[in-house]
C-alpha cells in the first residue's frame, strides 16, 4: 500500500482490510456468496498509471485484478487470494465522439450506458446492450465481450472495436489499432484481448466503430402455446431470411414470473431501420410469420409503450429472482437449431435435481439464461443448483453449444471452459496465456489457469 500509494498518490490506494475496499472484493456472482480478498485496492486515474501498477506488481510477484464496473456474473473481477485489485473507474476522461466518421476514442472507465447515449446525442448507434449497461465499464465489455439482445443482428462487443490500449505485462501500454475501420496488418492481437478477462492485460482504452442510429424500432411479441411452436417460429424467422435487431424468448414460467397472465412461450422480435415505410414492412412480415401458430399477438407501435415493453423486459432478471429470493442462472448458447432441445434438457436436470426453473434469452444466438429458482436459505436447494448447472454445461456442450455466450468464465465456470476445449485448443489457450503474461500474475485462477513455469 505504502508503495503504490507513493505511484499514484494519497487517495488512489485502499489497504486491502480497510472497510472502504470491501466493494471491490466481489462481484455480481449470484447465490454463491464468492468474496476475495486483497492486499490493496489500487485506483489509477490514467493509462501510464495502470502501467505502473502492473509493472510494481510485475516487480514483486503480487498478482494483479482488473476491475471494471463489477457487474460480472463470473467472479472474474473478485480476487480470489490477495493481490492488488485495479479498478478502472476512475479512468473517466472524456469520451470523444467524431459523429461525421461514426468512431468514438473511450476511456475504459466510461459507463455503457453514458458511451451510448453520448454516440446517440450524435445520431450514433452503439449496439452492444448488456442489461447492466448502466452500471458496467468500456472495458468490462471488452474484457467480457458482453453481448444483449441487439447482438443477434449487429454482434457482440468485439465487432465494435477497432482499437484497444492495453497495459501488459510486465508493464508497458501498448496500442492494437486505432481509429482505421480496416486493419489487417498484424496478428489480430485486438481480438486476442477481447474476451480474455483481465488474464492477459488490463484495458485503459479503446476506440469503437459506430453507425447512424436506426430513426425507429417497432416491436412484436408472440404468445405461443408451447416450447415447440415458440422454436418453429424463431427457425421459421431464419428461414425467411428476415433480419430483426432483436429475437429474444421467454418460457412459460419464466413469463409468469414477469407478470404475464396466461403464462405463454414469448418470442420478442424488433425490427429497426432507417426509413419507417422499411421498418413497417419488416414488423409486418415478422408479424406474419411469428404469429403462425401463435394464441395471441400484439405490435405496439407507439413510442410509450414500446420502450415500456423493453423495460418489461429488461426487469426479467429481476422478476425471476424474487419468485422465490435467488435464483442460480447459466448463460449457455447452442445452435439456434437445438434451442427446443436444450430448453427441454434444462427442465429435466432441473426436475431431477427437485428445482423450479425457466430460461429466457436471445433466441436468434441460441443463447439461453437457464435458471434454477431457488431460496437462498436453503443449504441443499443452493447445493442442488450448483450440481444441476454443472449437469447444464455438459448439455451445451452435448449439443455443440458453448458453456458460455454472454458472460464469461472467470472463476465459476473454469471447469466448463476444460470440458469444452480439447487437448490442443487448451494446450494453445496455455501457450498463449504463458507468452503474454509469463508469470501468471494477470487474474490468476480465472477462464484458463496455468501454473507458471
Ligand atoms: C443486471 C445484470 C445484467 C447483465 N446483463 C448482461 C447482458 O445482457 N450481456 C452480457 O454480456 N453480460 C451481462 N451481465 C454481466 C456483466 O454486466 C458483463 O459481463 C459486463 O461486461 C461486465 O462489465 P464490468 O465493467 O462490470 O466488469 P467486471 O465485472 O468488473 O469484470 C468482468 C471481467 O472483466 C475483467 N476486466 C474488467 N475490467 C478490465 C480491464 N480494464 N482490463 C482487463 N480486464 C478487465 C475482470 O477482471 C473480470 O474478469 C449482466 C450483469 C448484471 C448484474
Amino acid at each position: 500500500v505504502r508503495e503504490l500509494s507513493r505511484l499514484l498518490g494519497p487517495g488512489a490506494v485502499l489497504d486491502g482490510d480497510a472497510p472502504a475496499a470491501r466493494p471491490y472484493l466481489h462481484d455480481a456472482t449470484e447465490s454463491r456468496a464468492i468474496e476475495g480478498r486483497a492486499g490493496a485496492v489500487a485506483l489509477p486515474e490514467t493509462a501510464d498509471e495502470v502501467a505502473a501498477v502492473l509493472a510494481w506488481c510485475y516487480d514483486h510477484d503480487v498478482p494483479v485484478i482488473p476491475r471494471g464496473g463489477g457487474t460480472g456474473y463470473a467472479g472474474g473481477a473478485v480476487p480470489l487470494d490477495g493481490g492488488v485489485v485495479v479498478t478502472l473507474e476512475r479512468l473517466r476522461g472524456p469520451i470523444e465522439v467524431e459523429a461525421g466518421q461514426w468512431r468514438a476514442r473511450v476511456p475504459a472507465g466510461a459507463v455503457t450506458a453514458d458511451v451510448r447515449r453520448r454516440a446517440r446525442e450524435s445520431g450514433l448507434f452503439l449496439p452492444p446492450d448488456p442489461g447492466s449497461a448502466e452500471s458496467c465499464l468500456i472495458a468490462g465489455n471488452v474484457a467480457t465481450n458482453a453481448g444483449g439482445p441487439h447482438s443477434f443482428k449487429y454482434g457482440v462487443t468485439g465487432a465494435w472495436v477497432t482499437g484497444l490500449q492495453v497495459a501488459m505485462a510486465p508493464g508497458e501500454l501498448v496500442e492494437l489499432g486505432g481509429r482505421t475501420r480496416k486493419d489487417v496488418a498484424g496478428y489480430d492481437l485486438r481480438s486476442l484481448i477481447v474476451g480474455s478477462e483481465g488474464t492477459l492485460g488490463i484495458v485503459t482504452g479503446a476506440w469503437l466503430r459506430l453507425i447512424p442510429a436506426p430513426a425507429m424500432a417497432l416491436p412484436v411479441l408472440a404468445h405461443h402455446p408451447d416450447a415447440g411452436s415458440g422454436c418453429a417460429a424463431v427457425a421459421a424467422v431464419l428461414a425467411a431470411g428476415l433480419q430483426p435487431a432483436t429475437l429474444e424468448f421467454l418460457d412459460e414460467p419464466a413469463a409468469a414470473a414477469a407478470g404475464v397472465d396466461p403464462p405463454a412461450f414469448l418470442v420478442l422480435a424488433e425490427a429497426d431501420g432507417a426509413h419507417e415505410a422499411e421498418v413497417v414492412a419488416l414488423r409486418d412480415e415478422l408479424a406474419e410469420v411469428l404469429g403462425a401458430g401463435a394464441r395471441r399477438l400484439e405490435t405496439p407501435s407507439e413510442r410509450r409503450q414500446v420502450s415500456e415493453l423493453w423495460r418489461w423486459r429488461e426487469g426479467v432478471s429481476l422478476a425471476v429472482a424474487a419468485r422465490r429470493g435467488g435464483k442460480l442462472s447459466e448463460d449457455i448458447c447452442v445452435p439456434v437449431d437445438r434451442l427446443g432441445e436444450a430448453l427441454a434438457g434444462a427442465r429435466e436436470i432441473a426436475a431431477r435435481h427437485g428445482l423450479e426453473s425457466c430460461a429466457w434469452g436471445h433466441a436468434g444466438d441460441g443463447n439461453l439464461h437457464a435458471t434454477f429458482m431457488i431460496d437462498r436459505d436453503d443449504p441443499s436447494e443452493v447445493d442442488r443448483a450448483g450440481a444441476a448447472a454443472q449437469e447444464l454445461f455438459a448439455l451445451a456442450l452435448r449439443l455443440e453449444g458453448s458453456v458460455s455466450g454472454e458472460h464469461g468464465i472467470g472463476a465459476v465456470k473454469r471447469a466448463g471452459l476444460a470440458a469444452q476445449l480439447d487437448g490442443p485448443a487448451r494446450a494453445l489457450h496455455e501457450r498463449v496465456k504463458l507468452a503474454l503474461d509469463p508469470k501468471g500474475l494477470l487474474n490468476p485462477g480465472k477462464k484458463v489457469p496455468v501454473a507458471p513455469p
